[in-house]
């Protein structure tokens, strides 16, 4: 657990009106990567035994364009959908975690092999010798202590999320899945997602591309 504290001169709040009503719009400059993130806030979820909370790693393509290759842009809807219906809580949007950290033109060069070459999310970017998540949540965990959260509950599907805002002193009460409808353009990511990350998606089995357990590629 890290000690670093995110100082006033490194963060600025406001009112956010969206779609969705009001937010309080907390930017702030990481004081350890660096970068500017954003953490949204909906009514006074410190007030509650734990807040739902959705950690979003940046995604242009899917969270600005609307690609459909990944669910991203759809998991960010029905989180803020989420916190809007529950009355409270945190959404904190992280930069620098594009393709899982790898950043933007990478991950764009691992989009060529997986259409060129059928390679699925994890080997397209082990052979161009990246990593595949090098994503740290350490900025998550300082703005959420910045805002005076306690436990959460963590929208994620990826139990390593989970494990990784606990190690960087976050307390997770639970996990609250976010599943996004599989279609025949999102199918091959989410099932590589499942096969090789881990990640827990019930909503596969019913898809008939899901090929279970059928996952592409090396290990
Ligand atoms: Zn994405």
């Amino acid at each position: 657990m890290r000690d670093h504290a995110i100082g006033y001169e490194d963060i600025a709040e406001a009112e956010l009106v969206t779609r969705r009503g009001t937010f309080r719009a907390v930017a702030f400059r990481d004081p350890v990567d660096g970068n500017e993130h954003m953490a949204l806030v909906r009514g006074e979820p410190g007030a509650r035994d734990s807040a739902l909370v959705r950690v979003h790693s940046e995604c242009m393509t899917g969270d600005i364009f609307g690609a459909t290759r990944c669910e991203c842009g759809d998991q960010l809807g029905a989180a803020l959908d989420a916190i809007v219906r529950e009355g409270a809580g945190v959404l904190v949007y992280l930069r620098g975690h594009e393709g899982r950290g790898i950043g933007l033109v990478a991950k764009v060069r691992t989009h060529i092999l997986q259409d060129e070459q059928g390679l699925d999310t994890v080997d397209s970017a082990t052979a161009l010798g990246l990593p595949v998540d090098v994503r740290d949540y350490g900025p998550a965990a300082r703005v959420l202590r910045h805002l005076g959260i306690g436990p959460v509950r963590l929208m994620t599907n990826n139990p390593d999320k989970v494990g990784a805002l606990e190690a960087c002193g976050i307390e997770v009460a639970a996990r609250v899945p976010l599943l996004v409808k599989a279609s025949d353009d999102n199918v091959a990511y989410l099932t590589a997602k499942r096969d090789r990350l881990g990640h827990d998606l019930p909503q596969l089995d019913a898809f008939p591309g899901a090929r279970l357990g059928e996952a592409s590629g090396s290990a």
